[in-house]
């Protein structure tokens, strides 16, 4: 058996050793997952939806433990790790609604009766990131199991701590064995099975696109239905005619939160060029001020990058440091560090096009709204993006013009559980959450039936 180590990122230090699924655990728990499904789907939608409560409750009641778990295996600040895990809890509430609202039609047609029928799809993989592993997996498997599947769900290599008690923990609630089994195991292996294996009828994944498409291509095989959540390069448009002092004080939370191990991380930002010195003037203050530093801490804004691989990386954007304008502090010593960083480059430069998926943001200047729209477009991304205006008129023309499929406007706020979530261009295909996400865990099926 193969383990994997899960470190702190935080203090460098051991956490403890993971055993690793290889391809013979995965069908085994997919041939489990096929029969618990069958009965699941076969239960009462009220029974369901007393269960999936119960499952609420629980994980909301254990809101302080799977908290710490995440500060210590994420490097999430705590305050940010306790809305993820009473994210979790939410997002199953909501769904608990859905198994009896899965309400099909009937359409009048001639010589009898059709009904269409929600029906199933089965045995779902989720495939999750590192950066949210709580919220994430929640997205995929709450809907899922509220439309009648079964999920098998492989959590990233470094951070499976937290699905793992989450699927001790649904068991405690009363959901029958089989029907949410965590995986951990890695990508090649146990996701890539997820994307071979038969009786796995849908694959949702969430990561980089560039595994997205392999995972696409992957799936076309079977004709294998797939939801992609995938990375992001997110422009936050700050015009002139805007409440600057606002717009400034809010850009260090819209791009550093969670590191900017963000897909939604406002990365670049746009500035009018009639403002944009005033705005730096008003945003290095903003920078230094953002605390960095012990996740375990209440007054920390900003923890350590989730891993030494990751940390490098992220630093080789960093190799010209004449483009640096400013930069935020960071702890020394153990722990990924890296501060809050503000770049100014040219529009063609890599830092400005590339997902760095770091605390690391493009500050650029724009002449006029076409200009903006352009710069913010100029992207293979279309994830999310932010608004700074006090016009109504520019702020409904921008939000239509702006090419990705969550934007606010005056704000940063990108996920809601009761809104839908996803991503134009190459951010991804479906979308996750809202009211509607039980029905892409669902097959419509139209019966006729003839009257004579
Ligand atoms: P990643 O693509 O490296 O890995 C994601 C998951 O896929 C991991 O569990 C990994 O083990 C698995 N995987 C890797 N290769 C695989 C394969 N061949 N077959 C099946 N599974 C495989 O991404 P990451 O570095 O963990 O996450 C960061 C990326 O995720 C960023 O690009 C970020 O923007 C994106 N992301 C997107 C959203 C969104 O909702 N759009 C949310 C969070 C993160």
């Amino acid at each position: 058996m193969t383990t994997f180590d899960i470190i702190n990122p935080a203090t460098e230090e051991l956490i403890r050793s993971i055993e690793l699924v290889d391809v013979e655990a995965t069908d085994d728990a997919i041939a489990k997952a096929v029969v618990a499904q069958k009965r699941w789907a076969a239960t009462a939608p009220a029974s369901r939806a007393q269960v999936l409560r119960s499952f609420a409750r629980i994980v909301a009641n254990h809101n302080e433990e799977l908290a710490q778990i995440e500060v210590a295996n994420a490097g999430h600040p705590i305050g940010q790790a306790r809305w993820e895990a009473q994210n979790v809890a939410n997002v199953l509430e909501y769904y608990a609604a859905a198994p009896e609202r899965l309400i099909g039609e009937q359409i009048p047609v001639e010589g009898g009766v059709n009904v269409t029928f929600h029906e199933a799809v089965g045995v779902v993989g989720i495939i999750t990131p590192w950066n949210f592993p709580m919220p994430i997996a929640a997205w995929g498997f709450a809907p899922a199991l509220a439309a009648g599947c079964a999920v098998v769900l492989k959590p990233a290599e470094w951070t499976p701590l937290t699905a793992i008690r989450i699927a001790e923990l649904a068991l405690e609630a009363g959901l029958p064995e089989n029907l949410l089994t965590v995986l951990p195991g890695k990508g090649s292996v146990v996701g890539n099975r997820f994307v071979t294996h038969p009786d796995v009828r849908k694959v949702v994944f969430t990561g980089s696109t560039a595994t997205g498409k392999t995972i696409m291509r992957g799936c076309a095989e079977q004709v294998k239905t797939l939801t992609l959540e995938l990375g992001g390069k997110n422009a936050n448009i700050v015009f002139a005619d805007s409440d600057l002092e606002k717009a400034a004080a809010a850009a260090p939370a819209g791009v550093f939160d969670n590191a900017g191990q963000d897909c939604c991380s406002r990365s670049r930002i746009l500035v009018e060029k009639s403002v944009y010195e005033k705005f730096m003037e008003l945003f290095e203050p903003a920078v230094k001020a953002f605390q960095v530093g012990d996740p375990a801490n209440d007054d920390t804004e900003m923890g350590p990058l989730v891993a030494k691989a990751h940390l490098d990386k992220v630093t080789g954007y960093v190799d010209d440091e004449s483009l640096v304008a400013f930069r935020g502090s960071a702890p020394s010593g153990p722990g990924f560090w890296f501060p809050p960083t503000v770049l100014t480059p040219e529009r063609t430069h890599r830092t400005v096009h590339e997902e760095i998926f770091g605390p690391v943001v493009t500050v650029l200047p724009f002449e006029d709204e076409a200009d903006a729209l352009a710069l913010a477009n100029d992207t293979e991304y279309g994830l999310s993006g932010s608004i700074w205006t006090r016009d109504i008129g520019r702020a409904l023309r921008v939000s239509r013009g702006v090419e990705a499929g969550n934007l606010s406007v005056n704000s940063h706020s990108s996920v809601r559980y009761s809104t839908p979530f996803g991503g134009f261009k190459q951010s991804g295909l479906g979308r996750e959450q809202g009211p509607d996400a039980p029905l892409a865990f669902t097959e419509t099926k139209n019966v006729f039936f003839a009257q004579d």
